[in-house]
This record gives C-alpha cells, structure tokens and sequence, in this order.
C-alpha cells in the first residue's frame, strides 16, 4: 500500500516536471496526475508543448529575441530572420532580460533541485519498504508469526533448516503455509 503510495506521488512529481518542461501550468497537472497516476504521465507525454509559453520562456532566458520586421521569433545569435530574410541588428543582451532571466532561471533551477531531492527520497523509501516486505513481513499477525515460529522449530528437528531437502528455504515455506492457515504446524 505504502508502495503504491508513493509511486502515485513520483508518478506526480515526474508528470510535473514533463509539464513544466511543455511550458504547460504545473499545478493542475500535479492534481491530475495524484487522482490518475500513471494516465496522467501518459498523458502528458503524448501532450503537445504549449509553444507560446515555451517560446516566452526561450524570450524571457535570451535564446530567442523577436525580429523587428516580422515579430517572429529567432535565436538571438541570429544575424538574419529565418522567416522574412531580413538583416537583423547585432544583438546586446537588454539590461531588463540580464537583471530578471538568471533569477527566473536560478528560481526553476532550484525548483528543480527539490523536485530531484524528493524523487530520489521516494525512491530510497520504497527500496526500503519493498526490504522490509520482504524480510520480516511486518504485516503478518501475531498467530501467524508464532505458527512460522513453531515450523522453523519443526524444520530444525528434523534437521530440514535452513533449506528443506527440495532445496526451498525453510523460512519462507513456513511463512507460506502460516500465511494460509495458521494451524500449519
Ligand atoms: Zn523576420
């Protein structure tokens, strides 16, 4: 359950940055993908970018400028318009673009930072919840576990511990019987 859990989140959290990176607003993505998980990341993925708002980010970081005669969009080492042929004026980076675009940069840059931070702890959260499943299984109830504890004594007397003689381990046989009745041993 726990696993689902944060995969539902990861799944968010990956769907997110795909919109972001699409130019398309973030927030109602994230709220699609905690309600449909993985449709939503589909989703998102098959989604066309948002052009307008990718080439406003381009604009607003100073890879593209937009040329005068045309008002199309071109990068900005560009020295003539890919759409109308026309020479385009050396660029100079304008005072406004340098003083907001690397806040506006260092702003996602750190967004992003925390996003990697939370993907990478989910990830080591559920290496370490699969573990526990797997080890101890917590989950189990007290009868079960006292029903494992008595096949492992009954394993070990008649010397079929750790491995039973069709090479199966002891531990995990007795879980298994336990696990379907409790009255196994
Ligand atoms: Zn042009």
């Amino acid at each position: 359950m726990l696993q689902i859990a944060l995969l539902w989140v990861l799944f968010a959290i990956i769907t997110a940055t795909v919109a972001d990176r699409k130019g398309r607003v973030v927030r109602p993505w994230v709220l699609y993908a905690l309600i449909l998980g993985p449709i939503a990341f589909i989703h998102i993925l098959v989604a066309a970018p948002d052009q307008r708002a990718v080439e406003a980010a381009a604009l607003r970081v100073g890879d593209l400028r937009k040329c005068p005669a045309c008002a199309e969009l071109v990068k900005v080492e560009a020295v003539v318009c890919r759409f109308c042929r026309t020479s385009l004026p050396e660029y100079v980076t304008p005072a406004r673009a340098a003083d907001v675009a690397p806040i506006k940069s260092d702003d996602r840059a750190v967004g992003m930072q925390v996003l990697g931070v939370i993907a990478a702890c989910i990830v080591v959260l559920l290496l370490l919840a699969t573990r526990s499943t797997s080890a101890s299984r917590s989950s189990d109830s007290y009868e079960v576990r006292v029903c494992i504890g008595r096949g492992v004594a009954y394993f070990k007397e008649i010397d079929s511990y750790p491995l039973l003689s069709d090479g199966r381990s002891a531990d995990a046989v007795a879980g298994e019987r336990c696990r379907r009745a409790t009255s196994a041993f």
